[in-house]
């Protein structure tokens, strides 16, 4: 019996439909998650789930589904390896590297968007699990770019916000323009 026993059949379950920037939702700091959220919060875990795997992303913040609550979810695994699901309930992080790296970061509420963003390359992060454990992990390359992407979503901060404001209009225009194309 795992925590994520859930995702046993999650190819079947519905996806919850993912928001789009520029939403007012995605602008929000979202409230810390209380225990008498946690039942509200794991009722909604399949659907989060299967709308990242069918996406396919590797991670995803509540307020993306539109929900006002402080946690996201990540799994890096490689398509084909096992899935590395975690829950990070009102993370924080402790300590971050002087080291910083680049990587290319897209965003399932900015599809088809992608850019350079330059982050601390590891980080320390605190957080509770779903048996409600408090848990610090260390986290670097990947991870640690998804877990601070994550992390910011639930202040309300997007990827294209770490960019030049020339290039952060450019990527809203193109987005602004993909939209309107698609709804036609
Ligand atoms: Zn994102």
């Amino acid at each position: 019996m795992s925590e994520f026993d859930f995702l046993t059949g999650i190819e079947d379950v519905p996806p919850m439909p993912i928001v789009i920037a520029p939403a007012p939702i995605l602008r929000q700091v979202t409230r810390d998650v209380r225990p008498e959220d946690m039942a509200h919060l794991r009722a909604q875990l399949p659907g989060m789930f299967s709308a990242m795997y069918k996406a396919p992303g590797i991670g995803l913040a509540a307020p993306q589904v539109g929900l006002d609550m402080r946690f996201a979810l990540v799994d890096v695994a490689e398509e084909g390896a096992d899935p590395a699901p975690m829950v990070l309930i009102n993370p924080e992080i402790i300590t971050d590297s002087e080291q910083m790296a680049a990587r290319e970061e897209g965003c399932l509420s900015l599809p088809n968007q992608y850019a350079e963003v330059v982050r601390p390359e590891a980080i320390r992060v605190r957080y509770r699990n779903l048996a409600g454990d408090i848990i610090e992990s260390d986290a670097d390359g990947l991870l640690a770019t998804c877990i601070q992407h994550e992390m910011d979503h639930l202040d309300g901060v997007l990827f294209i916000d770490h960019l030049s404001t020339l290039k952060r209009n450019m990527i809203m225009r193109r987005l602004t323009k993909e939209q309107k194309f698609r709804r036609r």
